[in-house]
């Protein structure tokens, strides 16, 4: 039976590697959300919409047309229209933007019918904040992973590209400042939904949290 996996969680938890490669051994397609709302905050930095206008907002929204593809070694890549935008969404200024577009209703009622249009065939691992609690309230398996953290921190500090100049500490306080964000605002916040299993990944490997899910999806 094909079914509908969730995987919510903070940033650099782990959800993007483990997700994958979930998907992978289910013989699934998998959708990382984030990078839909790295998407829309990447564009509507581009086309100068002026996000505190609701009209603007939802006409700039209505000629979007974001689309994420499998790449050749596995990794999704982000399209808008005909162009690909998947290195570009991936910059700290773009993970705070992001953040802050993420809590406009505009925005997450959008993307609320591209998520659900994604996940109309089964045989699906969605990773995000929200799939488990808002997207997908009726999932059969739902995730919510975190970690400590400075873990979190730390591995994300150790993915930054070479020529990058953000510390550690900056990274954390990013972070932070993003959690915070994230798990305040008043639509979708961040919380694990009720049904979910919360799996701490601080001390286990990625092989160790997919062991784990599996049990879980077996049952
Ligand atoms: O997962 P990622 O760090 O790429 O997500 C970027 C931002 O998009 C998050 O900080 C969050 O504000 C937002 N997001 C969300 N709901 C989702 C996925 C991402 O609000 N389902």
């Amino acid at each position: 039976k094909s079914l509908v996996i969730t995987i919510d969680g903070p940033a650099g938890a782990g959800k993007t590697t483990i997700s994958r490669q979930l998907a992978d051994r289910m013989g699934y397609r998998y959708v990382d959300t984030g990078a839909l709302y790295r998407g829309v905050a990447l564009c509507a930095s581009r086309a100068g919409v002026d996000r505190g206008n609701e009209q603007e907002l939802n006409t700039f929204l209505e000629g979007l047309n974001l689309s994420l593809v499998r790449g050749g070694d596995g990794c999704l890549r982000l399209y808008a229209g005909e162009q690909d935008i998947t290195a570009e969404i991936r910059t700290p200024a773009i993970s705070m933007a992001a953040s802050a577009v993420a809590a406009l209703p505009a925005v997450r009622s959008w993307l609320l019918g591209v998520q659900r249009r994604l996940g109309a065939e089964k045989g699906v691992v969605f990773e995000g904040r929200d799939m488990g609690s808002v997207v997908f309230p009726e999932a059969d398996v739902k995730f919510f992973l975190t970690a400590d953290l400075r873990v979190r921190a730390e591995r994300r500090y150790e993915e930054l590209p070479p020529d990058s100049s953000q510390k550690l500490e900056d990274v954390l306080m990013d972070m932070q400042r993003r959690d915070a964000q994230d798990s305040g605002r008043d639509l979708a916040p961040l919380v694990a939904s009720k049904d979910a299993t919360i799996i701490d990944a601080s001390a286990l490997t990625i092989d160790e949290v997919l062991v784990q899910m599996m049990d879980c999806i077996r049952e």
